[in-house]
This record gives C-alpha cells, structure tokens and sequence, in this order.
C-alpha cells in the first residue's frame, strides 16, 4: 500500500509520473530497451532534452536569453561551482544566511573568494527570515540566497530586485507557484523535491554570466561548457532527466495557478491546525514567513512527540521527522502531496488537541 509520503526530498511523486516511470524501465517508448539502457547521445534522448527545456523555460516565462541544464551533484555541487565560475579574492560574493542551505552554500564560497554575509538569522536559529540587505555593494559578483528553507520552514514571499547578479536555490519551491524568474541571473534546484527523482540537479542561467566566468575550469565545473555541451558533457543521468521530463509535463498540465491555489489550501489546513492546537506548535512564528512548503512544529513533551510519530506510522504516514539537526517534525507539502494527505495529518493532529 502507498504510504502518504511527507519526507522532503526525495520526496513523494505523483502516482501518475511513477507509472510511465516503470513503464520506461521496462521498455523506453517501442525502442526496445528501458530507459536505464538508453544511450546519453541517442536521438531519443537528444528529445528528452529538448522537451524539458522548452518547459522549464515555458514554466518559468523565460526567453532564449536563458540556457537550462542538467548537471550531477545535487544542490551541493551548485554551492561549489557557483563562486567557482564567479566569485575569486577580486570578485565577492554577497549571501544572505537564512537556513541551513544558505549557510552551506556560503561556507563552499569561502574556498574561491571573499564572502560577505549581507544579512544572517542565524542568531534567532533561522526561526524567521532576516531583513533583506537594504543596499547591496556593486562591486559584488552576485548575490545568492535560498527562497525556501527545507529544514527551518522559511520561505521569502518577496524579492526585492538587486544592483548585482541574484542567483537562488530554488530546491524546495522551484515550480510550486507563480514567480518571477527573470530576476535572476541564475537558478537552479536538486531535482528530489518538486523536479523528480534524485541524481540530477535543474540549472537555469542567463547567457550574460557565461562570460563573466572568472578562472579557467575544468569543463564538468565550467557553466560555459555545461551549457555549450546540452547536458551530455559527459554520461547524463538518463532515467533522472526523463523523470523530471514527466515531471515538467505534469506540472504544465496542472498548470502552476491551479499548484499555487492548491499549495495555499493545504499550507493554512496545516498552519491552521497547528496555531489551534495546545499540544504542537510551529516553529515559525511570523506568519509572513512561513513556508508553504515545509511545515515545522514541535510537540510540548517528548512523550506526546513519540506517541504522535507512532499514531503517524499506524496511519500510513511516513517521512514527518523534522530534519536531524532540529528534530520536532516537519511536513513537506510538495506539489504532489494532495489535499487529501494533509487532510489525514490534520485529522490526527485534531486528535492530539
Ligand atoms: N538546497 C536546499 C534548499 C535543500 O533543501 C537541499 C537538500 N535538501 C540542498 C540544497 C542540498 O541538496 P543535495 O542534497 O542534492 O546536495
């Protein structure tokens, strides 16, 4: 039986995505061999490409003035050959510091040049968003910051443009409502949330940063060569690129208003459950703040926090352990989380009043 799935990432995929999934394992449309045999070089695959392309740029209303790649490495490797392509000890990079990932990313930055942290909630445990920078020096490289933090349950509703090259890890919101793309010189997202299955990471940048790439690279970390190669510069992950494919695809079907509406439904379901209740509270406590994406909460012993987690699992929900390094739980409501699994959350949650 399919267990409601609330773990952030890899994270729960529509039933629908899964299907042709299996289908393509067992045999890729009628070539005659699965989708985990197909070459990276064949045409089929060149299709592949192709078509995610076209939606990623559709999805986020963006011109050709955009290149979209498939990479290795996750979000990880992005916070490495981010201030690898950009940054150096001439060239600074500016974050801002609102989670765990944003952290991460700053100190990978710290290795290729000077980083300047603009704006930090460190100190408040990333339990709220920090102001955003009012100035940002122009002499900056750019400016990278994370829109939505999986572990604390933050996510900015606003972004202010900039003076210099923004660049987002879109890893836990990318696609999940209307959003204005075009603000950035650069994003990208591990697929394993709301893009499809782990192994592959989206990139999506504009064709000016490609010449400000500051020191010679290797071509599997150079964006330039990324881009130029249609992501087969080397083995492409076949079967994680065909996965987002249907993934894209049935994001466009849906359409990103009808995700938007549905992600605000089931976001306040929650939060609302959640500020009524005398047993869990959010961890987030500024309204404006909070993710719509993962939902955080504690319970106010550590007895209720075990008998909840077992009431989850006799319930067949899995995956609503808040993140290692917080504890408490935390509900991801990713694209493919519907209505009605939350409904069932909410339910036990009213359950423990
Ligand atoms: N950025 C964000 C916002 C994330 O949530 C994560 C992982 N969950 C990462 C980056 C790191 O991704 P990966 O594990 O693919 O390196």
């Amino acid at each position: 039986m399919r267990k409601l799935n609330f773990n952030a990432g890899p994270a729960t995929l529509p039933e629908s995505v899964l299907q042709e999934a299996a289908r393509a394992v067992l045999e890729y449309k009628d070539t005659g061999i699965s989708i985990l045999e197909l070459s990276h070089r064949s045409k089929e695959f060149a299709d592949i490409v192709a078509e995610s392309k076209l939606l990623v740029k559709e999805l986020c209303g963006l011109d050709d003035s955009y290149e979209v790649v498939w990479m290795h490495g996750g979000g990880r490797m992005q916070f490495a050959m981010i201030p690898m392509n950009f940054a150096s000890e001439h060239n600074a990079a500016g974050y801002i510091d609102s989670g765990h990932w944003s952290e991460e990313a700053l100190e990978y930055a710290a290795f290729y040049g000077d980083v300047q942290i603009l704006a930090t909630s460190k100190d408040d445990n990333y339990s709220r968003l920090p102001h955003w920078p009012s100035s940002v020096p122009d002499r900056l490289a750019y400016l990278h910051f994370t829109t939505n933090n999986t572990i604390c349950g933050t996510q900015w509703h606003h972004i202010p443009a900039t003076n210099v090259p923004l660049i987002a890890d879109m890893s836990s919101d990318i696609f999940s409502m209307r959003h204005n793309y075009t603000n950035y010189s650069l994003f990208y997202a591990a697929a394993q949330k709301n893009v499809g299955a782990a192994g592959v990471a989206l990139v999506v940048i504009r064709k000016d940063m490609l010449k400000r790439i500051v020191r010679p690279l290797p071509p599997m970390l150079n964006y330039k060569q990324q881009a130029h190669e249609n992501s087969i510069l080397n083995t492409a992950n076949v079967s994680g690129v065909y996965t987002s494919l249907l993934m894209l695809r049935w994001i466009k079907e849906k359409g990103i208003d009808a995700i938007e509406k549905e992600n605000k439904e089931k976001a306040a379901l929650l939060y609302d459950a959640l500020d009524n209740s005398k047993t869990f509270t959010p961890t987030v406590t500024e309204r404006s703040h909070r993710s719509l994406m993962n939902v955080c909460f504690t319970a106010d012993t550590p007895e209720h926090e075990k008998e909840f987690l077992a009431l989850c699992a006799q319930n067949n929900i899995t995956g609503i352990k808040g993140h290692r390094s917080v504890g408490g739980f935390r509900a991801s409501l990713y694209n493919a989380i519907p209505l009605a699994a939350v409904e069932k959350l909410v339910q036990l949650i009213k359950t423990n009043p």
